[in-house]
């Protein structure tokens, strides 16, 4: 039954899956899977981690713990338990918003009768779901990554790395 959620994220996963094998290809150990993701993780000598490499922005990534692209998932070298459990709170998020967007989509379809349109609003529903949440951050005047309820909610859940604090109080201000 969760291959199901394969159809709702269709748009998405055109782009995010061949883009996370790429990555693997370029910079990574390959792919391989996690639940219904894709995955690659970078190689430590990869121009994205390494900053002795001889190439502009080298080791621009070494701070980083993962991207979710969708269902394709990139990580740093040897991602700890919490890292993994982060990225996959916002595999969620893109189940949830690719629902979403698909019904919007559909809407869009019924009143229009233009099918590229409801592609387009269906595509769109992660990006936008995102941007969003930056929003509604930036709005209540917080960081727009590190503030916004998505990523709040996936450092909850994922408990607390790299230093970053998860500012429970701000759970009550709204
Ligand atoms: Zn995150």
């Amino acid at each position: 039954m969760k291959y199901l959620l394969y159809f709702f994220t269709f748009p998405s996963d055109v782009v995010a899956i061949p883009v996370t094998y790429l990555i693997g290809k370029l910079f990574g150990t390959g792919m391989h899977r996690e639940g219904l993701c894709f995955i690659t993780e970078l190689s430590p000598h990869s121009w994205p981690m390494d900053p002795t490499h001889p190439f502009p922005l080298a080791g621009w990534y070494s701070k980083w713990a993962g991207t979710t692209l969708g269902h394709g998932i990139v990580y740093r070298p040897s991602p700890d338990q919490n890292t993994r459990v982060h990225e996959h709170v916002h595999v969620q998020q893109l189940h949830v918003s690719m629902v979403s967007s698909f019904f919007l989509g559909l809407l869009v379809l019924l009143i229009t009768g233009k099918i590229m349109a409801a592609w387009s609003v269906w595509s769109a529903g992660y990006l936008v779901y995102i941007l969003s949440n930056f929003a509604v951050a930036a709005i209540k005047g917080e960081d727009p990554y590190m503030g916004s309820p998505s990523e709040k909610h996936a450092y909850a859940i994922g408990t607390l790395h790299h230093g970053h604090k998860v500012d429970v109080d701000s759970y009550l201000r709204f």
